[in-house]
Formats: structure tokens, sequence, C-alpha cells
């Protein structure tokens, strides 16, 4: 409607004008050289304005001839961009899919077509890691480092290579580069953490870690790591707080304890967990201080006194009053332990000992003793210090295990034990 409007008044300005122009009265003349060109005045006008649009048109042509090369180069610009834009798209899918060919060819495609933009160097290198070309995506990724605004993709990038490839200090650089890039990033605070601790910077570890169950481990680890007692000792004692149960935990604040001259406050803590979770390491460190046979039986009583009936109790006063010399009391305790179901080979052992302790060089004596060991042989096995992860066995704890390098998976169960593998002494 509107342009039915504007084109009736168009049409009407026209005529208006065209009946104006006719209206003006007059001649022109205009002589060149021998020619005199003589017209109504309204005709000279319409030949101005003729002329005015030529001229016009004339120099809207020769400023297009012109703007030709530059226009050109626009062109090919905005090609390029669109190839270009078309092999990022190609890139992705073959990413998504896991193409590694296709997707590592576009990536090189699109980088030639746009240049080293973020997006680029990041699918180049995203499509070099998929290939298995890690030279290709480091290549990429330390382009990306030097771009102001992408720094921190880049320097992620070279992380994530780097903690592949285990290369901790290498790792470490890269991790402190990237906090100051981009600070407070929960993922580069999960792997600082991670880094701390495998570089067993475990007091740093426990600084950037969340909630773990595994922080009294890495409580303990950082109090053997201190060379400062009273932070030793305080590592311990959260150690100790976070898990009473935990015989390593124990054990560290215990002896912390100890060696500070509170032997009482070590001894309580000791024996709290024996009431929790008794371990023969507990024992050990209960009964150090005794040396006489009968003391230690007596502190071996104190100890088990809060979980008298334990199997670990049971075998721990069979020792003891063994070592003392009562091979009644030690062959009773071994029997109510057996009577409660335990198997194991140390119980067997004990027995054979027993027996040689009892009856001597005799033949009643050697043969109890063979029958002892013989069922030693076929018993279930002992509970032992072993690696969750590559089944490694311990002789004492751990918070990483030398073998496989896992952190937190020594642990102490009587799981079977397959001949052949690792045992990792100390
Ligand atoms: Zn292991």
């Amino acid at each position: 409607m509107l342009k039915v409007v504007l084109f009736l008044l168009a049409g009407f300005v026209i005529v208006a004008v065209a009946w104006l122009l006719a209206a003006v009265p007059g001649h022109v003349a205009a002589s060149i050289g021998a020619y005199t060109i003589e017209t109504s005045a309204p005709v000279a006008i319409l030949l101005l304005i003729v002329l005015v649009a030529v001229i016009l048109i004339l120099v809207r042509i020769v400023r297009g001839v012109l703007a030709i090369p530059r226009t050109g180069a626009g062109w090919r610009r905005r090609h390029r961009l669109a190839l270009g834009e078309a092999r990022v798209t190609r890139v992705l899918v073959a990413l998504a899919a896991g193409e590694q060919g296709p997707a590592r060819k576009a990536a090189r495609q699109a980088r030639r077509l746009l240049g080293d933009t973020p997006q680029t160097l990041l699918l180049v290198a995203e499509a070099g890691r998929l290939s298995g070309r890690e030279d290709e995506a480091e290549e990429a990724f330390r382009v990306l480092a030097k771009h102001p605004e992408a720094r921190f993709l880049g320097l992620r990038g070279l992380l994530r290579q780097a903690v592949d490839r285990r290369d901790w200090p290498e790792a470490l650089v890269i991790a402190k580069q990237a906090e100051a890039a981009h600070p407070g990033t929960t993922w580069l605070r999960q792997q600082r953490a991670d880094l701390a601790l495998q570089t067993g910077n475990w007091a740093e570890a426990l600084e950037l870690i969340g909630p773990d169950p595994r922080r009294p481990i890495f409580y303990v680890a950082a109090a053997d790591a201190e060379s400062d007692p009273t932070r030793a000792l305080n590592f311990a004692k959260q150690a100790w707080k976070e898990d009473p149960a935990f015989s390593p935990a124990v054990l560290a604040y215990a002896s912390r304890l100890r060696a500070s001259g509170h032997e009482k406050r070590a001894l309580s803590c000791v024996v709290e967990a024996w009431k929790q979770a008794p371990h023969p390491d507990l024992a050990a460190f209960a009964l150090a201080l005794e040396h006489n046979p009968l003391a230690r039986a007596q502190a071996a009583r104190r100890l088990v006194a809060r979980n008298p009936n334990h199997p670990e109790s049971h075998l721990l006063m069979a020792r003891v009053a063994l070592d003392a010399g009562l091979t009644g009391e030690a062959r009773h305790q071994i029997e109510i332990a057996e009577n409660e179901g335990t198997k194991q080979r140390r119980l067997c052992l004990l027995l054979a000992e027993i027996e040689e302790q009892e009856r001597g060089d005799t033949e009643p004596g050697r043969i109890a003793q063979r029958d002892a060991l013989r069922r030693a042989a076929t018993a279930e096995p002992d509970p032992h210090w072993h690696c969750t992860n590559c089944g490694a066995e311990h002789a004492l704890w751990h918070p990483k295990c030398e073998m496989c390098g896992s952190i937190g998976t020594v642990q102490w169960s009587s799981g079977v034990r397959t001949s052949g593998l690792p045992v990792v002494v100390g």
C-alpha cells in the first residue's frame, strides 16, 4: 500500500516538474565555432539534466573499474573463509565420529585456509592427538599458548600431554603457567593436586584436594615427609583423627607421641585402635619397649583387654605365651582361634612351634610338627600388605605403590597370594 502511495506521489512530482519546465519561457543558444545550437529553455534544461546523469553514471563506472582488484581480493577472502568454515565443520564431525585420518586432514586444511586462529589450532591439536600424532598436537598447543586470549587452552593441552607421558616436572611448570593465565579453575586445582601427589608433595596435595577418603593416607605420608617434628606431629594427629582405626595413621601419631615422651597417650591410641581394628603392627608397637617375655605377655593382655575375642587377639596371646614358655596357654589360644574359623597359615606355624617346644626332638614331636607344617602349606594365606592395583606385595605399608605408582592402593588383607608377584621390601 505504501509503495503504491509512493509511486503515485513520484508520478505526480514528475508530471508537476515537467509541467513547470514546459512553462518556462525563452530560448537558449550556444555557438561553438561555426556551429550554433538553438533550442527552447525547457529542452535545454532537460538536456542539462541528462548530461549530469550521464556524467554521474560514467564516474560510477570508472570507480567500479578502479576497485576491481580490491573487490577481487575481498571475494577471494570470503571464499577462503567459507571453505575454511566448511573444513572446521568437517573436523568437528570427524572428531565426534572418531575418524582419525579425515579429522587430521580437514584440520590441516582448515588451518591453511583460516590461519592460526585458536579454533584451527585447537582442532589441529585434537585431531593430532586422536591420530596418535602427539608431536603435531604439541606444536599446535605451543602456538596456541602464545595466543594472548587462548593461552590457557594451549597450556591445558600441553599439561595433559605432560601428564600422559608422566613427565611430572614439566607438568608442574606448565600447571603454574596455566594457573597464572587463568587462576582459580576447578579442573586446574584437581590437576595440581594430582601432580602434588605424584611428586610426593603431600602437604600441598592436602591443601588442594577436596573431600577424599584417602586424606588419612596423605596425612601419614605428609608426616613422614616432614622434617619439622611439630608439623609432622600435627599431620600425624590429623591422620589419626580422620581414621583412628587405620593402623598406619595410629602408628604415625603414636610413634611421635612416644618420641616426645607421651607414652601413655601413645598406648591409649593403640589400645583404642586395637579395639576397632586389631593389626599385628599395633601389637609390635605396644610391646616394643618390653623385653622380658612375661612383661610382654602382660602388655599384650592390656592391649587386647577391650577386644579379647578377635582372632588377632588370640594369635597375639598365643605368640606371647609361647615366647614366655607357656605352651599350654598358647595352644589354648590357638584352639579358640581355630574354633572361631581362623584357618590361616600363621596359626599352623605357631602350632608347629608349640609342638617343637613341648615335645622337642622326639618321634611324636617330629610327627606333630610335620603335620602342622603340612597343614600350613594348604592353609589360608596370612593377611599382608599388597597393592590392590598391581598385586605387588609390600613388607610395610606405603602411601604409594612403588611398583605401579598408584596412590592409596596398598592395603592389608588376606587376599589370595599369587605366586610370582613381586615383593617390595621395606
Ligand atoms: Zn601397585
